[in-house]
């Protein structure tokens, strides 16, 4: 018999007929005559209920059926008798594949720790909360490629190892084969990378926009969608060591153009994800409010699915930093020293400030544009003002930054006078300078990062549970 998959028989087309099922158990409850059975497959948040006769298959074997357990089920699909459940098996075989000792098992079925499964992130994905974020981390990622493909974007594979520093920020892992006791060194006194595996120093890559500009501006529209690394220790419920960016760059894209991208990107995904994923964001919002129910009712965030409806409704607010700074300046907040970070012109905002103008002030995802250009890029387009910088932030509620992009520089002139500036070295980049060389084009770009995406739509609060194992500082487990 072909098995089915439990998302399958839970939709129960197959009742009144033979169905076999494989999962691994969820729970067991047991009465004198029968054992009641949740078993999980992956395939849905949903569990099968398995009615199995103890008389039948003998109380022996039942007591080796516990939580993780794995079966191979066989049985008649019914209409339920009980309440919660539209159908159930009962079962005629059951096969044990692997038992799961219960003295040992660690996820217990009982409420663990967010820590706790942190911890156990191998075992995590058995829990209805890590399923349903992975399933909805599936979603969004098939979603983003679906997105682009129909939009004639090319898909590009920009390298992980790299031999350019892209923000010239230095926060990146180096790679090398040289030995790390007693490397070869140059006669001044430094490692002699001209022995390393690629004769120079390498890193792993911290985005692929270089590269992606490269593509977009013979292609027209990519996007770049892979790891992403970052040596920067911020140990924030925000930052990862190893993320995952989507990274869309466009020939002959203005900054609005861009803001248009971006905007109608997330509503598209977030739609895809209210279309998709019902289920999953049904159980999440649930357990969201579960977390949240002793917080004072101010305090809590808005329902999840009514929060992605709500972005899906809205235009996003776009607003200028300087604006924003004098929205800061004139806050509440600000007035009673309530901001741990400075705020006036010049200064990088902070998540608390970038939180503030979205959910205090806006009460809406927010797009802010035209920062100093001595806190972005050295590659973003000049304005006019000669101060700032055509970048563009995207800003959502309780996650602040999850979008970063900016027109591009398409002058050679501006584009190297910078460099110069900022201490980028020009002849280093040469490659990256030749799309000014010949046929340079306006064009403009941005980079998502997933995880902070993914904790928006599934409403959770830690990046270290969107991902399946999380690197951070002082952590590589599993
Ligand atoms: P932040 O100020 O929040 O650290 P950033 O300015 O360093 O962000 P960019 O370099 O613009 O971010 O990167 C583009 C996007 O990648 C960000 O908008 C964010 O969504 C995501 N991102 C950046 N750093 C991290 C990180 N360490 N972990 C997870 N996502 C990140
Ligand atoms: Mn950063």
């Amino acid at each position: 018999m072909k098995r089915l998959k439990i998302k399958e028989v839970l939709a129960g087309g197959q009742t009144g007929q033979q169905v076999l099922v494989k999962g691994w158990v969820r729970t067991k409850r047991g009465s004198k005559n029968v054992n009641f059975i949740a078993l999980n497959d992956g395939s849905t948040i949903n569990n099968l209920q398995i009615v199995a006769d103890v008389e039948k298959f003998g109380e022996n074997f039942l007591k080796d059926i516990n939580t993780s357990t794995s079966l191979a089920v066989t049985g008649d699909l019914v209409e339920s008798q009980g309440s919660g459940q539209s159908v159930e098996l009962n079962a005629t075989e059951i096969k044990i594949y692997g038992k799961a000792d219960p003295e040992k098992y660690p996820i217990q079925p009982k409420k663990h720790s967010l820590e706790f499964l942190r911890e156990n992130a191998h075992l995590r994905f058995r829990t209805a909360t890590f399923s349903a974020i992975f399933r909805i981390r599936h979603a969004m990622a098939f979603a983003i490629h679906n997105y682009f493909n129909s939009k004639g974007f090319v898909y590009l594979h920009t390298p992980i190892i790299t031999g350019s520093d892209a923000e010239g920020a230095g926060q990146m892992f180096r790679v090398s084969t040289l030995p790390a006791v007693d490397p070869p060194m140059t006669e001044e006194g430094e490692i002699d990378h001209a022995q390393d595996f690629f004769g120079r120093p390498t890193n792993l890559t911290v985005s692929g926009q270089l590269e992606g500009e490269l593509g977009a501006t013979a292609l027209g529209e990519i996007y770049t969608f892979g790891p992403t690394f970052r040596a920067e220790n911020s140990n924030t419920t925000r930052h990862l060591a190893e993320f995952w960016m989507i990274e869309p760059e466009m020939a002959f894209y203005e900054l609005k153009d861009n803001m248009d991208l971006a905007e109608e990107f997330l509503k598209y995904l977030i739609k895809y994800a209210l279309d998709n994923c019902m289920d999953d964001l049904k159980f999440l919002s649930n357990r969201l409010q579960q977390e949240e129910k002793n917080k004072p009712a101010d305090q809590r965030s808005m329902e999840l699915i009514e929060k992605l409806e709500f972005v899906l409704a809205n235009d996003f607010v776009r607003c200028t930093y300087t604006e924003a700074i004098d929205i800061l300046t004139n806050s509440k907040p600000y007035k009673k020293g309530k901001f741990q970070f400075p705020v006036e012109w010049g200064v990088d905002l902070q998540s608390e400030h970038e939180r503030y103008l979205v959910e205090k002030h806006f009460k809406k995802p927010v797009i802010l544009t035209d920062y100093p250009k001595d806190i972005k890029a050295f590659y973003m387009k000049q304005n006019e003002d000669g101060k700032t910088v055509a970048a563009m932030d995207v800003l959502f509620p309780q996650i602040g930054e999850i979008i970063g992009g900016s027109e591009r520089e398409a002058d050679y002139d501006k584009l190297v006078s910078r460099m110069n500036e900022m201490d980028v070295p020009v002849e280093e980049m040469w490659w990256y300078l030749d799309t000014r060389r010949y046929g340079s084009v306006p064009h403009a770009g941005f980079g998502l990062g997933f995880e902070r995406f993914i904790l928006f739509v599934t409403g959770m609060g830690n990046i270290r549970d969107v991902i399946a194992f999380p690197r951070t500082p002082k952590n590589a487990e599993f």
